[in-house]
Protein backbone atom coordinates (compact mmCIF):
# COMPACT_ATOMS: atom_id res chain seq x y z
CA UNK A 1 0.00 0.00 0.00
CA UNK A 2 1.15 3.37 -0.88
CA UNK A 3 1.95 5.70 2.41
CA UNK A 4 -1.20 8.60 2.49
CA UNK A 5 1.38 11.58 4.29
CA UNK A 6 0.40 14.85 5.35
CA UNK A 7 1.49 17.32 3.08
CA UNK A 8 3.26 16.35 -0.32
CA UNK A 9 3.22 20.12 -2.56
CA UNK A 10 2.46 20.18 -5.77
CA UNK A 11 3.99 22.01 -8.86
CA UNK A 12 3.63 22.70 -12.20
CA UNK A 13 6.55 21.56 -13.38
CA UNK A 14 7.37 22.49 -17.05
CA UNK A 15 5.55 26.02 -16.34
CA UNK A 16 7.38 26.72 -13.60
CA UNK A 17 10.68 25.88 -15.16
CA UNK A 18 9.46 27.91 -17.92
CA UNK A 19 9.83 31.03 -15.57
CA UNK A 20 12.41 30.11 -14.30
CA UNK A 21 14.08 29.75 -17.04
CA UNK A 22 13.52 33.26 -18.44
CA UNK A 23 15.19 34.00 -15.31
CA UNK A 24 18.11 32.11 -16.01
CA UNK A 25 18.54 33.38 -19.54
CA UNK A 26 18.10 37.06 -18.44
CA UNK A 27 21.02 36.44 -16.15
CA UNK A 28 18.68 37.99 -13.45
CA UNK A 29 17.97 35.59 -10.20
CA UNK A 30 18.13 37.87 -7.51
CA UNK A 31 15.58 41.07 -6.28
CA UNK A 32 14.05 42.80 -8.34
CA UNK A 33 12.73 41.59 -12.04
CA UNK A 34 10.38 38.49 -10.85
CA UNK A 35 9.99 39.88 -7.58
CA UNK A 36 8.37 42.88 -8.81
CA UNK A 37 5.99 40.87 -10.98
CA UNK A 38 5.11 38.82 -8.09
CA UNK A 39 4.46 41.77 -5.81
CA UNK A 40 2.25 43.11 -8.11
CA UNK A 41 0.30 39.76 -8.93
CA UNK A 42 -0.19 39.26 -5.28
CA UNK A 43 -1.71 42.83 -4.93
CA UNK A 44 -3.85 42.52 -7.40
CA UNK A 45 -5.13 38.71 -6.12
CA UNK A 46 -5.83 39.84 -2.77
CA UNK A 47 -6.95 43.66 -3.15
CA UNK A 48 -4.60 44.51 -0.63
CA UNK A 49 -2.56 48.24 -1.19
CA UNK A 50 0.79 46.99 -0.34
CA UNK A 51 2.71 43.91 -0.37
CA UNK A 52 6.71 42.93 0.04
CA UNK A 53 8.35 40.02 -1.10
CA UNK A 54 10.53 38.69 1.67
CA UNK A 55 12.73 35.05 1.96
CA UNK A 56 10.05 33.74 4.52
CA UNK A 57 7.13 34.28 6.59
CA UNK A 58 9.41 34.31 9.65
CA UNK A 59 11.68 37.47 8.14
CA UNK A 60 7.83 39.21 7.96
CA UNK A 61 7.03 38.61 10.76
CA UNK A 62 10.06 39.66 12.38
CA UNK A 63 9.86 43.06 10.82
CA UNK A 64 6.06 43.02 11.07
CA UNK A 65 7.21 43.70 15.03
CA UNK A 66 10.08 45.98 14.25
CA UNK A 67 8.30 48.86 12.07
CA UNK A 68 5.65 48.87 14.24
CA UNK A 69 7.69 49.18 17.56
CA UNK A 70 9.80 52.29 16.05
CA UNK A 71 6.84 53.80 14.25
CA UNK A 72 4.58 53.76 17.26
CA UNK A 73 7.61 54.49 19.97
CA UNK A 74 6.78 50.89 21.77
CA UNK A 75 9.58 50.32 24.57
CA UNK A 76 11.43 46.47 25.18
CA UNK A 77 9.28 44.35 27.64
CA UNK A 78 6.02 45.92 26.05
CA UNK A 79 3.59 42.95 25.77
CA UNK A 80 1.70 41.42 22.18
CA UNK A 81 -1.16 39.50 23.56
CA UNK A 82 -0.55 35.98 20.95
CA UNK A 83 -1.44 32.53 20.93
CA UNK A 84 0.35 29.37 22.03
CA UNK A 85 -1.46 27.33 19.69
CA UNK A 86 0.87 28.03 17.03
CA UNK A 87 4.47 27.59 14.94
CA UNK A 88 6.94 29.06 16.71
CA UNK A 89 8.14 31.15 14.88
CA UNK A 90 4.97 33.02 15.32
CA UNK A 91 5.93 34.47 19.28
CA UNK A 92 9.75 33.95 18.11
CA UNK A 93 9.39 37.48 15.97
CA UNK A 94 7.89 38.99 19.35
CA UNK A 95 11.05 38.17 21.27
CA UNK A 96 13.38 39.08 18.49
CA UNK A 97 12.27 42.86 19.33
CA UNK A 98 12.64 42.28 23.03
CA UNK A 99 9.15 42.32 23.73
CA UNK A 100 6.98 40.16 25.77
CA UNK A 101 4.37 37.30 24.29
CA UNK A 102 1.30 37.26 26.33
CA UNK A 103 -0.75 34.07 25.78
CA UNK A 104 -4.40 34.12 25.55
CA UNK A 105 -6.53 30.80 25.22
CA UNK A 106 -8.03 29.72 21.82
CA UNK A 107 -11.69 29.05 21.12
CA UNK A 108 -13.12 26.24 19.33
CA UNK A 109 -11.84 27.46 16.21
CA UNK A 110 -8.48 26.68 17.90
CA UNK A 111 -7.91 30.17 16.71
CA UNK A 112 -7.84 33.33 19.56
CA UNK A 113 -10.80 33.45 21.93
CA UNK A 114 -11.47 37.41 21.64
CA UNK A 115 -12.79 37.35 26.03
CA UNK A 116 -10.06 35.55 26.92
CA UNK A 117 -7.69 37.91 25.05
CA UNK A 118 -9.14 40.98 26.64
CA UNK A 119 -8.52 39.21 29.48
CA UNK A 120 -4.82 39.69 29.38
CA UNK A 121 -4.96 43.23 28.37
CA UNK A 122 -2.65 45.86 30.44
CA UNK A 123 -1.39 49.21 30.25
CA UNK A 124 1.83 46.92 28.60
CA UNK A 125 0.10 46.04 26.26
CA UNK A 126 0.30 47.34 22.40
CA UNK A 127 -0.97 44.55 20.34
CA UNK A 128 -2.52 41.30 19.66
CA UNK A 129 -0.75 38.93 17.24
CA UNK A 130 -3.44 36.71 15.48
CA UNK A 131 -3.40 33.54 13.82
CA UNK A 132 -5.30 32.39 11.23
CA UNK A 133 -5.02 28.47 12.17
CA UNK A 134 -5.16 26.16 9.14
CA UNK A 135 -6.76 28.91 6.79
CA UNK A 136 -9.54 29.70 9.39
CA UNK A 137 -10.61 33.59 10.63
CA UNK A 138 -12.15 32.09 13.43
CA UNK A 139 -13.35 34.96 15.44
CA UNK A 140 -10.65 37.44 13.68
CA UNK A 141 -13.70 40.15 13.53
CA UNK A 142 -14.07 40.38 17.17
CA UNK A 143 -10.05 40.69 17.82
CA UNK A 144 -10.30 43.53 15.02
CA UNK A 145 -13.21 44.90 16.73
CA UNK A 146 -11.33 44.72 20.18
CA UNK A 147 -7.95 46.68 18.77
CA UNK A 148 -9.89 49.42 17.58
CA UNK A 149 -11.51 49.93 20.60
CA UNK A 150 -8.37 49.57 23.15
CA UNK A 151 -6.26 51.25 20.63
CA UNK A 152 -3.86 48.00 19.81
CA UNK A 153 -1.87 47.44 16.58
CA UNK A 154 -3.04 44.06 14.80
CA UNK A 155 -0.51 41.68 13.32
CA UNK A 156 -2.01 38.97 11.47
CA UNK A 157 0.03 35.58 10.94
CA UNK A 158 -1.34 34.83 7.84
CA UNK A 159 0.94 31.84 7.08
CA UNK A 160 -1.90 29.37 6.54
CA UNK A 161 -4.29 31.88 4.72
CA UNK A 162 -3.18 32.28 0.51
CA UNK A 163 -6.54 32.57 -0.68
CA UNK A 164 -8.80 32.86 2.86
CA UNK A 165 -12.33 35.31 2.15
CA UNK A 166 -13.87 36.78 5.35
CA UNK A 167 -17.64 37.78 3.97
CA UNK A 168 -16.09 37.87 0.28
CA UNK A 169 -12.92 39.37 0.54
CA UNK A 170 -9.43 38.18 0.81
CA UNK A 171 -7.95 38.70 4.23
CA UNK A 172 -5.07 41.37 5.28
CA UNK A 173 -7.11 44.70 4.85
CA UNK A 174 -8.24 44.65 8.61
CA UNK A 175 -5.46 44.23 10.25
CA UNK A 176 -1.95 47.00 10.59
CA UNK A 177 0.31 43.80 8.79
CA UNK A 178 -0.47 40.53 7.22
CA UNK A 179 2.10 38.16 6.42
CA UNK A 180 1.74 35.14 3.99
CA UNK A 181 4.04 32.07 4.27
CA UNK A 182 5.00 30.56 0.84
CA UNK A 183 7.24 27.57 2.09
CA UNK A 184 6.80 23.96 0.31
CA UNK A 185 4.55 22.90 2.47
CA UNK A 186 1.51 25.90 2.39
CA UNK A 187 -0.89 26.52 0.13
CA UNK A 188 0.99 28.87 -2.35
CA UNK A 189 4.18 26.67 -2.34
CA UNK A 190 7.88 27.96 -3.57
CA UNK A 191 10.85 26.38 -1.83
CA UNK A 192 10.57 29.72 0.76
CA UNK A 193 9.41 32.82 0.77
CA UNK A 194 6.71 34.63 1.92
CA UNK A 195 5.12 38.09 1.68
CA UNK A 196 4.84 40.99 4.38
CA UNK A 197 1.50 43.42 3.39
CA UNK A 198 1.63 46.58 5.60
CA UNK A 199 -1.47 48.92 5.53
CA UNK A 200 0.17 52.42 5.60
CA UNK A 201 2.30 52.89 2.71
CA UNK A 202 5.06 54.51 4.58
CA UNK A 203 6.15 51.33 6.54
CA UNK A 204 5.66 49.37 2.68
CA UNK A 205 8.41 51.74 1.89
CA UNK A 206 10.28 51.07 5.50
CA UNK A 207 10.62 47.38 5.16
CA UNK A 208 12.30 47.64 1.64
CA UNK A 209 15.43 49.09 3.35
CA UNK A 210 14.85 46.65 6.23
CA UNK A 211 15.17 43.71 4.17
CA UNK A 212 18.18 44.31 1.86
CA UNK A 213 20.51 45.89 4.85
CA UNK A 214 19.50 49.53 4.96
CA UNK A 215 20.23 50.80 1.62
CA UNK A 216 18.38 53.18 0.24
CA UNK A 217 18.33 53.54 -3.64
CA UNK A 218 15.70 56.20 -3.42
CA UNK A 219 17.84 59.13 -2.19
CA UNK A 220 20.27 58.46 -5.25
CA UNK A 221 17.91 58.32 -7.67
CA UNK A 222 16.27 61.28 -6.66
CA UNK A 223 19.28 63.19 -7.13
CA UNK A 224 20.42 61.15 -10.26
CA UNK A 225 17.69 60.20 -12.47
CA UNK A 226 19.75 59.47 -15.42
CA UNK A 227 21.06 56.29 -13.32
CA UNK A 228 24.37 56.01 -13.25
CA UNK A 229 26.66 56.26 -9.95
CA UNK A 230 24.79 53.11 -9.25
CA UNK A 231 26.99 52.73 -5.88
CA UNK A 232 26.16 56.28 -4.92
CA UNK A 233 23.72 54.47 -2.68
CA UNK A 234 22.71 55.92 1.42
CA UNK A 235 22.81 53.27 4.04
CA UNK A 236 20.73 54.75 6.43
CA UNK A 237 20.58 51.95 9.01
CA UNK A 238 21.73 48.31 9.37
CA UNK A 239 18.81 46.40 8.82
CA UNK A 240 18.42 42.59 7.05
CA UNK A 241 19.45 40.14 4.50
CA UNK A 242 15.47 39.04 4.22
CA UNK A 243 14.13 40.36 0.67
CA UNK A 244 13.47 37.33 -1.78
CA UNK A 245 14.75 36.85 -5.02
CA UNK A 246 13.82 35.83 -8.63
CA UNK A 247 13.84 32.32 -8.81
CA UNK A 248 11.49 32.01 -5.69
CA UNK A 249 9.30 34.82 -7.12
CA UNK A 250 8.85 32.56 -10.37
CA UNK A 251 7.82 29.79 -8.31
CA UNK A 252 5.37 31.95 -6.53
CA UNK A 253 3.72 33.22 -9.61
CA UNK A 254 3.22 29.75 -11.44
CA UNK A 255 1.70 28.39 -7.82
CA UNK A 256 -0.74 31.91 -8.03
CA UNK A 257 -2.11 31.10 -11.25
CA UNK A 258 -2.83 27.65 -9.30
CA UNK A 259 -4.42 28.88 -6.05
CA UNK A 260 -8.26 29.04 -6.35
CA UNK A 261 -8.67 25.71 -8.34
CA UNK A 262 -6.30 24.14 -5.52
CA UNK A 263 -7.91 25.42 -2.69
CA UNK A 264 -11.06 24.70 -4.26
CA UNK A 265 -9.69 20.90 -4.31
CA UNK A 266 -8.66 21.49 -0.77
CA UNK A 267 -12.37 22.13 0.30
CA UNK A 268 -13.45 19.33 -1.44
CA UNK A 269 -11.00 16.78 -0.06
CA UNK A 270 -12.53 18.72 3.97
CA UNK A 271 -15.85 17.78 2.71
CA UNK A 272 -15.49 14.31 1.98
CA UNK A 273 -13.36 13.59 5.49
CA UNK A 274 -16.36 15.82 6.93
CA UNK A 275 -19.38 13.55 5.41
CA UNK A 276 -17.74 10.45 7.21
CA UNK A 277 -16.27 11.87 10.04
CA UNK A 278 -19.16 13.72 11.01
CA UNK A 279 -21.37 10.21 11.91
CA UNK A 280 -18.41 9.26 15.03
CA UNK A 281 -19.22 11.54 17.83
CA UNK A 282 -15.53 10.52 19.37
CA UNK A 283 -13.97 12.69 16.37
CA UNK A 284 -14.31 16.13 17.05
CA UNK A 285 -14.00 18.24 13.95
CA UNK A 286 -12.78 21.71 14.30
CA UNK A 287 -15.62 23.86 12.95
CA UNK A 288 -14.72 26.71 10.08
CA UNK A 289 -16.11 30.28 11.15
CA UNK A 290 -19.25 31.34 9.65
CA UNK A 291 -18.43 33.80 6.60
CA UNK A 292 -15.17 32.00 6.24
CA UNK A 293 -13.98 30.53 2.52
CA UNK A 294 -11.26 29.09 3.75
CA UNK A 295 -7.76 28.49 2.14
CA UNK A 296 -8.04 24.91 3.92
CA UNK A 297 -4.35 24.46 4.66
CA UNK A 298 -5.50 21.72 7.57
CA UNK A 299 -8.23 19.81 8.17
CA UNK A 300 -8.15 19.02 11.87
CA UNK A 301 -9.82 17.04 14.26
CA UNK A 302 -9.73 16.08 18.08
CA UNK A 303 -9.62 12.82 19.74
CA UNK A 304 -8.24 11.13 22.99
CA UNK A 305 -5.07 8.94 23.21
CA UNK A 306 -4.13 11.27 20.06
CA UNK A 307 -0.61 9.51 20.13
CA UNK A 308 -1.66 6.43 20.04
CA UNK A 309 -4.32 7.18 17.49
CA UNK A 310 -1.49 8.69 15.53
CA UNK A 311 0.62 5.22 16.13
CA UNK A 312 -2.36 3.21 14.90
CA UNK A 313 -2.56 5.28 11.77
CA UNK A 314 1.46 4.77 10.89
CA UNK A 315 0.71 0.71 10.76
CA UNK A 316 -1.59 1.29 7.68
CA UNK A 317 0.73 3.35 6.30
CA UNK A 318 -0.93 6.69 6.86
CA UNK A 319 0.83 9.76 8.13
CA UNK A 320 -0.74 12.57 9.82
CA UNK A 321 0.68 15.91 11.22
CA UNK A 322 -0.10 17.85 14.77
CA UNK A 323 -0.37 21.61 14.31
CA UNK A 324 0.95 22.55 17.31
CA UNK A 325 1.87 21.06 20.56
CA UNK A 326 1.09 24.48 22.79
CA UNK A 327 3.98 26.31 22.95
CA UNK A 328 4.44 26.53 27.12
CA UNK A 329 5.30 23.17 26.61
CA UNK A 330 8.65 24.18 25.33
CA UNK A 331 11.07 25.20 27.80
CA UNK A 332 11.57 28.98 26.54
CA UNK A 333 7.82 29.45 26.74
CA UNK A 334 7.17 27.55 30.12
CA UNK A 335 6.49 31.31 31.96
CA UNK A 336 3.47 31.12 30.78
CA UNK A 337 2.68 27.06 31.13
CA UNK A 338 -0.88 26.41 32.85
CA UNK A 339 -2.38 29.81 31.61
CA UNK A 340 -4.66 28.92 28.66
CA UNK A 341 -5.92 25.14 29.61
CA UNK A 342 -8.15 25.42 26.88
CA UNK A 343 -4.85 25.64 24.29
CA UNK A 344 -2.60 22.81 26.10
CA UNK A 345 -6.17 20.49 26.21
CA UNK A 346 -6.76 20.56 22.64
CA UNK A 347 -2.83 20.81 21.85
CA UNK A 348 -2.85 17.10 23.12
CA UNK A 349 -5.65 16.12 21.31
CA UNK A 350 -5.18 17.42 17.89
CA UNK A 351 -4.07 15.20 14.79
CA UNK A 352 -4.20 17.33 11.14
CA UNK A 353 -5.17 14.58 8.50
CA UNK A 354 -3.35 14.62 5.58
CA UNK A 355 -4.31 17.40 3.40
CA UNK A 356 -2.93 17.84 0.00
CA UNK A 357 -3.58 17.97 -3.91
CA UNK A 358 -2.47 14.29 -4.85
CA UNK A 359 -5.23 12.78 -2.54
CA UNK A 360 -8.09 11.22 -4.16
CA UNK A 361 -11.21 10.42 -3.04
CA UNK A 362 -10.36 6.67 -2.45
CA UNK A 363 -6.80 8.10 0.07
CA UNK A 364 -9.30 10.13 1.97
CA UNK A 365 -12.01 6.69 2.39
CA UNK A 366 -9.05 4.84 3.19
CA UNK A 367 -7.81 7.51 6.01
CA UNK A 368 -11.45 7.50 7.23
CA UNK A 369 -12.22 3.67 7.65
CA UNK A 370 -8.38 3.45 9.14
CA UNK A 371 -9.19 6.07 11.51
CA UNK A 372 -13.04 5.00 12.43
CA UNK A 373 -11.69 1.28 12.72
CA UNK A 374 -9.18 2.60 15.17
CA UNK A 375 -11.17 4.58 17.14
CA UNK A 376 -14.53 2.15 17.21
CA UNK A 377 -11.54 -0.63 18.65
CA UNK A 378 -10.68 1.39 21.17
CA UNK A 379 -14.41 2.19 22.22
CA UNK A 380 -15.07 -1.31 22.09
CA UNK A 381 -11.59 -2.56 24.00
CA UNK A 382 -12.82 0.08 26.69
CA UNK A 383 -16.10 -1.50 27.04
CA UNK A 384 -14.73 -4.82 27.28
CA UNK A 385 -12.51 -3.95 30.03
CA UNK A 386 -15.36 -2.33 32.13
CA UNK A 387 -17.08 -5.34 31.51
CA UNK A 388 -14.31 -7.37 32.86
CA UNK A 389 -13.64 -4.96 35.57
CA UNK A 390 -17.45 -5.44 36.67
CA UNK A 391 -17.26 -9.05 36.61
CA UNK A 392 -14.48 -9.14 38.67
CA UNK A 393 -14.62 -6.19 41.29
CA UNK A 394 -12.03 -7.50 43.47
CA UNK A 395 -8.95 -8.28 40.40
C1 LIG B 1 4.89 28.14 8.43
C2 LIG B 1 4.48 29.12 9.45
C3 LIG B 1 5.24 30.27 9.72
C4 LIG B 1 6.60 30.51 9.14
O1 LIG B 1 6.64 30.48 7.77
P1 LIG B 1 8.07 30.41 7.01
O2 LIG B 1 7.75 30.95 5.66
O3 LIG B 1 8.45 28.97 7.00
O4 LIG B 1 9.03 31.25 7.75
C5 LIG B 1 4.73 31.20 10.61
N1 LIG B 1 3.56 31.00 11.23
C6 LIG B 1 2.81 29.90 11.02
C7 LIG B 1 1.49 29.77 11.73
C8 LIG B 1 3.25 28.92 10.14
O5 LIG B 1 2.55 27.81 9.95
Amino acid sequence: MDPVNLFVPSFRIEETLAEIRQCLEKGWTGLGYKTVDFEEAWKDYTGLPHAHFVNSATAGLHLAVRLLKEERGWQDGDEIITTPLTFVSTNHAILYESLRPVFADVDDHLCLDPASVESRISDRTRAIMFVGMGGNTGRFQDIVEICGRRGLSLILDAAHMAGTRMNGTHVGPESDVSVFSFQAVKNLPTADSGMVCFRDARLDHAVRKWTWLGIDKDTFSRTHSKGSYKWHYDVVHDGFKYHGNSIMAAMGLVSLRYLEQDNAYRRQIAAWYDERLVEEEKIRRVPVAPGCLSSRHLYQILVDNRDEVILALNESQIYPGVHYRDNTLYQMYRYARGTCPRSMSAGGCIISLPLHLRLTYADVQRVCTSLLDIIRRRVSLSKESDHAEAQHPSD
